[in-house]
């Protein structure tokens, strides 16, 4: 069941459209532009719940018999379409996902790259505009990544959308709206929709997901502004790979070679490029967590506040000119990573000059950077 009390950080978005719902001036159709996992659909669906509930005010009862019914997609009035990947007729996996979508409060949409809206179902949505909405105000229809569609798709919407007085909504969610043909676009209301920050996304998983403190802290730091990234990596072992980065890091320290080598084989050793892009993301965020302290930041903006002892330790004995020294480094890593460069080779060669300007005694080296040799994290 989606309502509009239950959006995180959209306060704007969700503010106008309530306003709309007071003044009873719908327009024909919506554009929620904004970035991936951020609660465009969420809020798309509470503006149609809200369009249909029985106390027609600007939200969503969420008890009356028709927000029932459209919190399990079985509302005639409200239709919600998303990219599939196949154009065949599968209604099973459709309502396996609808299913998904009405029991799981935290679900994420993930689909191909080829994944489009399915051309039946458009079809069928077009004959239905010929009548009056069953029981409601309005017709609502929701286009999810309404950019995946095809061209004859759009011009058969677009008789719709130009008719005026309609008695269909239609609000359209996309994350790159300027893949829509202009005509389309034109005749949409757009709503933006912003990317989240890391507290919004840290509380909605403490809260309303129930994650522990150091997983949610985490997730929403690598999260880059989308909810739907964090909730994705939300079964990934983000503490023990976080925990292997930070070790990596220890080795590069030592200024030991056989530990750099084997520590370069291990970062290496992942399988995919989008773990060895995560054990960077964690290193970056360790040089991100000492810039803001040298910064004078406070404690709980740090994402490995649970090291903070260890962290001013090494806040304290590093210049700011060093830290971006070593963001430059995990730069060349990134950049390796993406052309094709052997990875081991990548990481061998940015942990062998991480130490450098530090002082050559290898012991106090190990000393400048206590503890990341064995890091634990509790969750
Ligand atoms: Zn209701």
């Amino acid at each position: 069941m989606a309502r509009f009390a239950d959006i995180i950080g959209q306060d704007r978005a969700v503010t106008t459209l309530r306003e709309t719902l007071r003044s009873a001036r719908i327009p024909n159709a919506y554009l929620f532009e904004g970035p991936w996992g951020v609660g465009k659909t969420r809020t798309a669906l509470a503006l149609a719940t809200a369009l249909v509930c029985r106390t027609e005010s600007d939200e969503a009862c969420g008890t009356c018999n028709a927000c029932l019914r459209v919190g399990r997609f079985m509302h005639p009035d409200v239709r919600f379409l998303f990219p599939v990947m196949t154009d065949e007729d599968d209604p099973e996996s459709i309502a396996e996902t609808l299913s998904e979508v009405a029991n799981d409060p935290h679900h994420v949409f993930t689909y191909e790259k080829a994944s489009s809206i399915r051309i039946g179902i458009t079809r069928d949505i077009l004959k239905e505009l010929a009548f009056r909405p069953y029981e409601g105000r309005k017709r609502v229809i929701v286009l999810r990544d309404a950019d995946r569609m095809r061209e004859d798709q759009y011009s058969a919407m677009l008789k719709s959308l130009e008719e005026p007085g309609a008695s269909t909504l239609w609000i359209l969610t996309s994350a790159r709206p300027n893949r829509l043909p202009p005509t389309i676009r034109s005749r949409c209301l757009k709503v933006r929709f912003r990317a989240l920050t890391e507290d919004e996304i840290e509380s909605y998983l403490l809260d309303r997901v129930g994650l522990g403190a150091a997983p949610s802290r985490l997730l929403a730091a690598l999260a880059s502004g989308s909810l739907a990234r964090a909730l994705t990596l939300r079964t990934e072992n983000v503490a023990g790979l976080r925990d292997d980065a930070l070790r990596g890091l220890g080795a590069a320290n030592s200024g030991d070679p056989s530990r750099i080598l084997a520590a370069a084989g291990e970062a290496a050793s992942w399988s995919n490029r989008e773990k060895m892009r995560r054990t960077l993301e964690f290193q970056f965020l360790l040089l991100r967590d000492l810039l803001r302290l040298k910064h004078g930041a406070p404690s709980n903006s740090l994402v490995n506040r649970d090291r903070l002892a260890d962290l001013q330790k090494v806040a304290g004995g590093i210049e700011v000119r060093e830290i971006r020294r070593r963001a430059a480094l995990l730069e060349e890593v990134a950049r390796a990573i993406d052309s094709n460069i052997t990875p081991e080779l990548a990481f061998f060669s940015a942990y062998a000059r991480w130490g450098r300007s530090l002082a050559p005694d290898t012991a106090e080296r190990a000393e400048a950077w206590p503890g990341w040799g064995r890091v634990r994290l509790d969750v």
